[in-house]
Formats: structure tokens, C-alpha cells, sequence
């Protein structure tokens, strides 16, 4: 199978230009950040502190059932047989879901199920630890970046287009505290891989991005 890595920080347009590009080569494009979410989601629900080790481990049972499920071509995530691909979208989540990625068990839990759906399929796989922990021999390893005022202005307008009541300021701190926690874990830090091409999508249309994925991925394939 032929898959192809993509890392780098929130809000870098990965995850839109990752599915468009995946459209376009034939593949399944896989979020890994909306795995973290759901686990995000399950410590939030059960009123359990996102980043207490101990206490998000232990919601790691066998009756916890996190799903990856393609609808009509499209992934949709599944908690416990429920549809919760829009309640992970939510800024709560986001941090929640920095926050437990964090948790050493919590890695543990996803990284078999990431590399199941890698070996059943040709895919694009995004994330932040995919050409460095999950993926090490991907075909193609990218790591995308921009600055952090294009990052959280590109997730302001997509929060503001699905009518969430936020302000720019508060994006643009969580955005710097996700990098923050992202970063400086000990855990899988978010940092490309030795052999990854950086790519810079901050002065980009997202056609362009689109274009430049593409381009690097059938160069290097
Ligand atoms: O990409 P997204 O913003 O949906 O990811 C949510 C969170 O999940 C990130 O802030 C990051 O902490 C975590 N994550 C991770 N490893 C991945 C994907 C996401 O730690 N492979």
C-alpha cells in the first residue's frame, strides 16, 4: 500500500488540502487529530481533567469502542455507536484533545488502529507524529507549516462559517497553546521527520497548497 505522511501544526490547512489531494490521487485521506478528539470528547463527557495521566487511562476500557468510519467516502468518527464528528469540533475539544494526546496510554490506544487503516489502504495520513512515530517508512513524508496569524485566522473563519460565536484573539491564544503543548511533550513532539519536506503554505490560495501537495507527493512517489 502506498501512504504518504502529513504533519504539522493546527490550522495549517492540512487537513483540507490532505483530502483534496487524496481526492485527487485515488486515495483515502485519514485525520488521525480527530481520534485525539473523540478521546478528547470521552475525558470531557465523563468530567475527567484531559491532562490527569491516570485518570484519562482509565477511560481506556474495553467497553470504550473509538471508531473510524467512511460514509459516503467521507470520515466520521464514532464513539460508542454515535456520530460525534461534529460535537469534536468544538474549541473545548480542541484542547481537550491536546491536552490527553499527551497521555502516553492514549498513544498507545490509537497507534494500532492508525497503522491497521494504514496497511489496509493507500492513503494520506495527517497528524503530527505520522512520518516520525506512526508511519516511519511512508512513501512520502510532508510537514506543513505557516505562521501562526495565518493558522488562526484560517481557523477563525471556519469556526465563524459554521456559526460558532468566538473571537479571533482567543483562537489565535489556543492556537499558540496547542503549538505549545504539541511541541514541548515528551511524548511524539510535534517535529518533522529527518527525511520530510517542509512545505510553507502562509502566503497561499488553498488551490495553491493544493497544487504544491500534489506536485511533491507525485515527485517523490
Ligand atoms: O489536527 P487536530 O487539530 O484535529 O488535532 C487535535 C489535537 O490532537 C492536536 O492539538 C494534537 O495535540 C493532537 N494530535 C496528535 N497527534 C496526531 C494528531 C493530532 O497529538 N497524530
Amino acid at each position: 500500500m502506498i501512504n504518504i505522511a502529513i504533519d504539522g501544526p493546527a490550522g495549517a490547512g492540512k487537513s483540507t488540502i490532505s483530502r483534496k489531494a487524496a481526492a485527487s490521487l485515488g486515495y483515502i485521506y485519514i485525520d488521525t487529530g480527530a481520534l485525539y478528539r473523540t478521546v478528547g470528547l470521552v475525558a470531557l463527557r465523563a468530567g475527567v481533567e484531559p491532562s490527569d495521566p491516570q485518570a484519562v487511562a482509565a477511560l481506556l476500557t474495553d467497553d470504550l469502542s473509538v471508531e473510524l468510519r467512511f460514509v459516503q467516502g467521507e470520515q466520521r468518527m464514532f464513539l460508542n455507536g454515535e456520530d460525534v464528528s461534529a460535537a469534536i469540533r468544538t474549541p473545548e475539544a480542541s484542547l481537550a484533545a491536546s491536552a490527553v494526546s499527551a497521555v502516553p496510554a492514549v498513544r498507545a490506544y490509537l497507534f494500532d488502529l492508525q497503522k491497521k487503516l494504514a496497511h489496509e489502504n493507500n492513503c494520506i495520513m495527517d497528524g503530527r507524529d505520522i512520518g516520525t512515530v506512526v508511519l516511519p517508512d511512508a512513501k512520502v513524508k510532508i510537514f506543513l507549516t505557516a505562521s501562526p496569524e495565518a493558522r488562526a485566522r484560517r481557523r477563525y473563519d471556519e469556526l465563524i462559517e459554521k456559526g460558532m460565536d468566538v473571537k479571533f484573539e482567543d483562537v489565535l491564544s489556543d492556537m499558540i497553546r496547542r503549538d505549545y503543548n504539541d511541541s514541548h511533550r515528551a511524548i511524539a513532539p510535534l517535529k518533522p521527520a529527518q527525511d520530510a519536506i517542509l512545505l510553507d503554505t502562509s502566503g497561499n490560495t488553498l488551490e495553491q497548497s493544493v497544487a504544491l501537495v500534489i506536485e511533491t507527493i507525485r515527485a517523490n512517489l
